[in-house]
């Protein structure tokens, strides 16, 4: 409808134009999404879509979703403006997903990992019962096959129509991290924006290795509920990725148009790899007509242990969607 334009929506779907949000420049949506969403302008990196970030961090056509069948149900019979159930279906509809978590096994620059992608339009990124047995999973996945895992966060925290299910996630994904940590295994958070809550509260925060997005508000509590509680005024860039650096809770800053290489790198250092070698490969061809064929992606996938799905994975069913 017409009227939405002018509206203060931060996206204006099937509209040629996107205002940024921190600049207020125009930017042409095509260059913009071909960008992965980063203002030409400013550099502001806006919320990707849990699908664009696979493509964007998987070497083409590596992708091997898991555990796609489990979906989340209503304990509690909880009931908001929406009981839940009907708005956990109106959501499926809307976004084409069964849940706020995508996970497989894939390939980066050729070096095989369990990718788990945190998708924020459904529900915004909530964690609720599914997807804290999917980041359960991806990492019981990584340990069983001795890869990597990769956990992308973009959450608004717990899921709060699950009550304290949603909230037993946290003890659950930071035990399965806690679990491969133990066993030598290796594990790299990226905390996109916003990572806040319960996620920022547990698996998000406890992996090896901590990577944020420029710009990300990474917290637990909101700014303004801080600084009503304590009463202070909070300093300057508080909860974002760049004060968090600083502070040392995060280990890295990487632009999104590095984070695919920076991955590949930091994994070939912590599996033995020749990381010049892993940061070298060039990253997926952006999809020019020029270029087709000539994929790095595809000729790389067989050098080493592909990305496979193994005979039971997925098969567990949504019995296993349970805190
Ligand atoms: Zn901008």
């Amino acid at each position: 409808m017409a009227w939405t334009r002018f509206t203060k929506k931060k996206d204006m779907p099937g509209g040629l134009w996107i205002k940024c949000e921190s600049c207020g420049s125009m930017l042409f949506r095509k260059e913009f999404e071909s960008r992965h969403r980063v203002c030409a302008s400013c550099g502001y990196h806006f919320t990707l879509p849990g699908r664009e970030r696979v493509e964007l961090t998987a070497d083409e056509g590596s992708f091997v979703e898991l555990f796609a069948d489990l979906v989340a149900e209503d304990r509690l019979g909880f009931v908001d403006k929406v009981p839940y159930a009907e708005k956990l279906t109106q959501t499926r509809e809307k976004t084409g997903e069964a849940d706020a978590m995508i996970v497989g096994t894939c390939t980066v620059h050729g070096i095989p990992c369990v990718l788990g992608v945190m998708n924020f339009a459904f529900l915004g990124g909530s964690m609720g019962m599914v997807v804290g047995e999917k980041v359960a999973r991806a990492v019981e996945t990584a340990l069983e096959r001795k890869i990597p895992v990769i956990l992308v966060a973009c959450s608004g925290g717990a899921r709060m129509h699950e009550g304290a299910i949603s909230l037993m996630q946290m003890a659950k994904t930071c035990a399965t991290l806690a679990k491969l940590q133990a066993a030598g295994g290796f594990s790299i958070s990226v905390m996109t924006h916003p990572t806040t809550g319960g996620v920022t509260a547990s698996f998000a925060s406890v992996c090896d290795l901590l990577i944020a997005e420029p710009g990300a508000l990474i917290g637990f509590a909101g700014p303004r509920v801080i600084a009503t509680t304590i009463k202070k005024e909070l300093p300057k860039g508080f909860q974002r990725a760049e004060f968090l650096l600083e502070k040392g809770q995060i280990d890295r800053i990487v632009p999104r148009d590095q984070l695919r290489a920076e991955l590949a790198k930091l994994m070939a250092y912590a599996t033995g790899r020749d990381v010049v070698a892993a940061a070298q490969t060039p990253p997926k061809a952006e999809p020019s007509p020029s270029a087709p064929g000539k994929d790095a992606g595809k000729k790389k996938k067989g050098k080493r242990d592909k990305a496979e799905p193994g005979p039971g994975d997925g098969k567990r069913g949504a019995d296993g969607a349970e805190a």
